[in-house]
């Protein structure tokens, strides 16, 4: 059978499907229920979030035949479902607007929309990110809306709703996506780990969805890279793969620092680069570990703010402890002043060394005292 990426075979095809979404899918089930379709939606978010597979299932709501209205669940089998999920069906327009900006044809497309149905019961627009758009595209959409074809459903995603004109968005139904919690993403990743027979360890799962940052579709891209390796597949395997530096790798350069004992964070640092890992990222990896060690240190029960596995996070809280927040904070703004230098040098290797030294105590110290 020819190779289907994982993002793909496991897009979700009812809202019962939607991983990490639940008021959305519902609400969006109950008013399919009950017979109350907008003429327009807007669905918001983060990318990887689910917005263009939740406007595929609505198209499918509206229109699968094996019911004779509108239905939460649709078959996913009868030829109108089938045609809309592989992007054949006359009626299911799908726009991507960053590809298509300025474009007239988008604009002529829209206001085709005055033309019935062929085959389905609703024609269904999707205008993904759809803040790209041209202004004539833009004012062509804000025309068909004001007086809104029967059995037309727009369905407009983005990610950046600030850029969406308000006239357009005031006339849609607004459903913000968030990005996907860690716990449901998890139990998303292992139902499909084990579907595909992927020997790849709790933790390293846990880290998958953790550098993924509640988008689904990166953290299902790398579960498909990873599944080409050597397994079992491993914690280090995913930090190897994203190219970043693992956390508790993070955690001993922060614990030589603090101890202020220069040698050791030499070491460390080029242990690192001698993995491969850049300059830039440890540095900018270390700023963000110090933002991490703030919320330790001053929201100790928020873990839901950091994008840490347990064991780091407890390690983290017992180091935050004995340290300064002004400490912490200095240190983070000595990383920000410096990453600039390590992005324009040409030895950034050197660079980063200077700019970690910079972060001993000591140095740190007699740098503010006057
Ligand atoms: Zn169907």
């Amino acid at each position: 059978m020819a190779y289907e990426p994982l993002h793909h075979k496991y897009r979700p095809q009812t809202f019962g499907e939607l991983v990490g979404q639940d008021a959305i899918a519902t609400t969006l089930a109950n008013a399919l229920q009950q017979q109350r379709i907008a003429h327009a939606y807007l669905f918001c978010g983060p990318r990887g979030t689910g917005k263009t597979s939740s406007a595929r299932i609505l198209a499918k709501s509206l229109n699968c035949i094996r019911q004779d209205h509108p239905t939460p669940e649709p078959c996913g089998t009868c030829e109108t479902c089938r045609s809309i999920a592989n992007g054949s069906a006359l009626d299911f327009i799908e726009i991507d607007a960053a590809s298509n900006t300025g474009v007239d044809n988008i604009r002529e497309l829209i206001e085709r929309a005055q033309f019935a149905p062929v085959q389905c019961r609703y024609k269904v627009y999707v205008i993904d990110e759809c803040h790209m758009l041209s202004t004539a595209a833009f004012n062509a959409l804000l025309k068909t809306l004001e007086e809104p074809p029967s059995n037309v459903v727009f369905i407009l995603a983005t990610t950046d709703p600030q850029r969406v004109l308000p006239t357009i968005i005031s006339r849609c139904q607004r459903f913000d996506y968030r990005r996907i919690p860690l716990e449901p993403m998890i139990g998303h990743l292992r139902a499909i780990a084990s579907q595909e027979a992927i020997d790849i360890n709790d933790e390293a799962l846990r880290l998958v969805a953790q550098v993924s940052q509640g988008g689904l579709r990166d953290a299902q891209s790398l579960l498909d890279q990873l599944s080409l390796l050597e397994p079992p597949i491993e914690a280090d395997a995913v930090w190897d793969l994203v190219g970043a530096v693992p956390e508790q790798d993070l955690l001993a350069l922060v614990q030589a620092i603090v101890s202020d004992h220069g040698t050791a964070v030499l070491e460390q640092a080029r242990k690192l680069m001698d993995r491969g890992r850049e300059p830039l990222i440890v540095l900018q990896n270390l700023a963000g570990f110090y933002r991490d060690l703030l919320i330790a240190k001053t929201a100790g029960d928020r873990q839901d703010l950091v994008a840490i596995t347990p064991p780091t996070w407890a390690d983290m809280q017992t180091l935050a402890q004995d340290l300064d927040i002004a400490l912490l904070l200095q240190g983070q703004q000595h990383l920000r002043s410096t990453e600039v230098q390590v992005k324009n040098t040409t030895q950034p290797r050197l660079w980063l060394e200077v700019s970690l030294l910079g972060l001993l105590p000591s140095t740190l110290i007699s740098a503010t005292t006057p």
